[in-house]
């Protein structure tokens, strides 16, 4: 059995930019299709969610998606400086809560949302132009054929790799982070640590979210360093 679907917008990916592309689109009276391989939108989150309360404004996020931050502090092997704000321009997102609140957003404004959708290929024209996208959902064949797509699949790049725009990133950051509670933590102020007692090429963080609960994390920068952020994580926290 195969399924085919007509549209506007195709958005492959149900990350921030996809969500929030098939949310500006649909606003705009467009018919638009919102494809997510995994099972739910932000099923997995791929984001500290650090970013600046302006654009969460821009969205109109609701204020119960995110935390903000009044302090920013940075700290290297040899100096510490802390730079305030008097009202607080940056914030930590809850990042499952907003991703679905976007695309629960766009839900209401008419996109049809598809999750369990893997795309796998293009569908193109005689002139090589690209009129829609295919691939699996539950293991049966799934078309879709649209005006535009955008590719929203992050840092696979399925859409632009199949169509040769893009080959294999080059230079790209890799992280680890956990969320945890922990006490005596100020819940105004984010920390950016650099140097390589936390990372070779990258920094390390910890981001607060209130009511006692922080997100640590490193991040690495490949390939100028080979290390294994999941594995560096867990040896600056058994030191710390
Ligand atoms: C450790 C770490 C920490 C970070 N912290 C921050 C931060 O604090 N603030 C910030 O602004 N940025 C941060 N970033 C960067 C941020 O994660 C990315 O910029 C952001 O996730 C990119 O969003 P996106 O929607 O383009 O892609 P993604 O978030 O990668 O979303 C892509 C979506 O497409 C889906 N998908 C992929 N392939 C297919 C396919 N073939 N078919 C269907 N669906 C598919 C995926 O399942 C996914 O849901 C961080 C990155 C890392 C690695």
């Amino acid at each position: 059995m195969s399924e085919e679907y007509n549209y506007d917008l195709v958005v492959v990916g149900g990350g921030p930019a996809g969500s929030s592309a098939a949310f500006a689109a649909a606003k705009n009276g467009i018919k638009v299709a919102l494809i997510e391989k995994e099972n739910s939108i932000a099923e997995t989150v791929r984001t500290s969610g650090v970013t600046w309360i302006k654009s969460i404004k821009e969205f109109e996020i609701p204020e119960n998606c995110y935390h903000p931050i009044k302090n920013f502090s940075f700290a290297s092997p040899n100096n510490e400086v802390t730079i305030s704000d008097s009202i607080p321009t940056a914030a930590v997102l809850d990042v499952r809560k907003t991703y679905r609140w976007l695309s629960e957003e766009a839900k209401k404004l008419g996109v049809d949302i598809f999750v369990k959708t893997n795309i796998n290929d293009v569908i193109k024209d005689e002139e090589q132009n690209i009129i829609g996208v295919k691939g699996t959902r539950a293991e049966e064949k799934i078309t879709f054929n649209s005006k535009v797509v955008i590719d929203a699949t992050g840092f696979t790049s399925t859409i632009s790799k199949t169509m040769g725009y893009v080959t294999q990133w080059e230079r790209f950051g890799a992280g680890a982070e956990y969320e945890a509670e922990v006490e005596n933590i100020d819940p105004d102020t984010w920390w950016l640590m650099v140097g390589q007692e936390y990372t070779p090429a990258g920094y390390a963080w910890i981001f607060p979210l209130g009511n006692n609960i922080v997100r640590i994390g490193v991040g690495v920068g490949k390939p100028e360093s080979d290390i294994d952020p999941t594995q560096r994580l867990k040896e600056i926290i058994e030191k710390n």
